[in-house]
């Protein structure tokens, strides 16, 4: 069997309502199989790259142990990600969650499909804030230390803690 991992899980959303959608999905994350959610940060807002004239981008992070591969893991986070779409493709146009898999215990993977860690992570706000909240001393495979990488980014201000959304 595969051993216990330590793994974090990058959310985000900007469905009309992605708070309901980030939020929902942080819960279907403690429901995957061989898998349970041990945190989840607070919900951050940050604005869109590109374009402003859509809605803010809604992000957290969730801590997870589980059991999954990290290639079963994937599947199960796009599998959880394509139920989000279907119900986004109906009602709303695209894009409703996005869900990545940001470290997976201290390793280093380059698949095809899955890189670990998420290649763009230490250049986000919007991951490296969220992540900060739930394990500031975790330190990337190469070293890095989540506090020092979140601390560069933190005063550019593209992302805020949204309030009244302690979990
Ligand atoms: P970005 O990866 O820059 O955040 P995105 O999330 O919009 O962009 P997606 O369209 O959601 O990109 O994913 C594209 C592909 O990335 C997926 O099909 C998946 O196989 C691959 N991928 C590689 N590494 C990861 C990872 N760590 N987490 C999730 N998907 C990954
Ligand atoms: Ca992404
Ligand atoms: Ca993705």
């Amino acid at each position: 069997m595969t051993p216990l991992a330590d793994v974090y899980v990058g959310l985000g959303s900007n469905l009309a309502d992605p708070v309901v959608q980030v939020r929902r999905a942080l819960d279907e994350l403690d429901s995957l199989p061989l898998t349970r959610r041990v945190a989840a940060s607070r919900l951050y807002a940050s604005r869109p790259v590109g374009p402003q004239d859509q809605p803010d981008f809604i992000n957290a992070v969730a801590h997870l142990r589980t059991r999954l591969s990290p290639l079963a893991l994937l599947d199960q986070l796009q599998a959880l990600e394509q139920r989000h779409r279907r119900i986004r493709q109906r009602h709303w146009g695209p894009r409703t969650l996005d869900l990545d898999l940001l470290l997976y215990g201290n390793e280093t993977l380059k698949l095809p499909r899955l890189q670990v860690p998420h290649r763009e992570m230490e250049s986000r706000a919007f991951v490296l804030l969220p992540l900060a909240e739930l394990a500031p001393r975790l330190l990337m495979p190469n070293g890095r230390r989540i506090a020092d990488l979140a601390e560069t980014l933190a005063t550019t201000g593209e992302v805020e803690v949204l309030p009244g959304n302690a979990n």
